[in-house]
């Protein structure tokens, strides 16, 4: 299974991904993560990443998609694995076509989570995220049980210093100008499906099971 989220930031694709891909016993991949590690162990990447990510901009595309490419050619991504964070433009969407096509695969289903821009400020404004293992909480929706303390690994909880209002707006406006078009590319190959998100994880979790069932239950011709 190769499954693909798409949505804005604050859409819940770190939080659904993990959860997936904890479900479906595939790896999860997810390119902001791989960025804030080079970036927290001073990496060449991570120097060459840490000032776009800073702003709230696309770290430019042959950075990520060779980062990413690195971890889709190991031995655990080869069943499958759940995307989350790329691709962000049409280039990056190409380019992992590219790849895939020489191995004999592709994405099977591209997941969009649509989200209001409400929500998505209140999400993003209380999110918390573990320095250690990078599971995400929520100062209200998903509080951890010690305060500031990762209930898996009892990492410290930070909040993301691109989530604050005015990089998310910067956040937001990069998605709508280079991400949003991607809804139609994976919708004319066939591969979109929308689940509406504002509702609480575990809700937009059940609905993306069920999708996610429905599709690999279905004959394909
Ligand atoms: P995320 O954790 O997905 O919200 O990503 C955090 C930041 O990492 C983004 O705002 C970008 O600066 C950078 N980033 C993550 N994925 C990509 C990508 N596919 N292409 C370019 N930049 C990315």
């Amino acid at each position: 299974m190769r499954i693909g989220l798409l949505g804005p930031p604050g859409a819940g694709k770190g939080t659904q991904a993990v959860t997936l891909a904890e479900k479906l016993k595939l790896p999860h991949i997810s390119t902001g993560d791989l960025l804030r590690k080079n970036v927290a162990s001073d990496t060449v990447l991570g120097r060459q990443a840490k000032d776009y990510m800073q702003r709230g901009a696309l770290v430019p595309d042959d950075l990520v998609t060779n980062m990413l490419f690195e971890k889709i050619a190991q031995a655990e991504a080869q069943e499958g694995f759940i995307l989350d964070g790329y691709p962000r433009n049409p280039a990056q969407a190409e380019a992992l076509d590219r790849v895939l096509k020489e191995k004999g695969a592709s994405l099977d289903l591209v997941i969009y989570l649509d989200t209001s821009e409400k929500v998505i400020i209140q999400r993003l404004s209380g999110r918390l995220v573990c320095r250690k293992c990078a599971a995400i909480f929520h100062r209200q929706n998903m509080p951890p049980k010690i305060n500031m303390c990762c209930d898996h690994c009892g990492g410290q909880l930070y909040h993301r210093s691109d989530d604050k209002e005015e990089t998310v707006r910067e956040r937001l406006k990069v998605y709508r100008r280079e991400t949003a078009s991607l809804i139609d590319y994976y919708q004319a190959k066939q591969k979109l499906y929308q689940v509406k998100a504002d509702e609480d994880a575990g809700i937009v979790l059940d609905k993306m099971l069920m999708l996610i069932e429905k599709y690999y239950d279905s004959p394909k011709v």
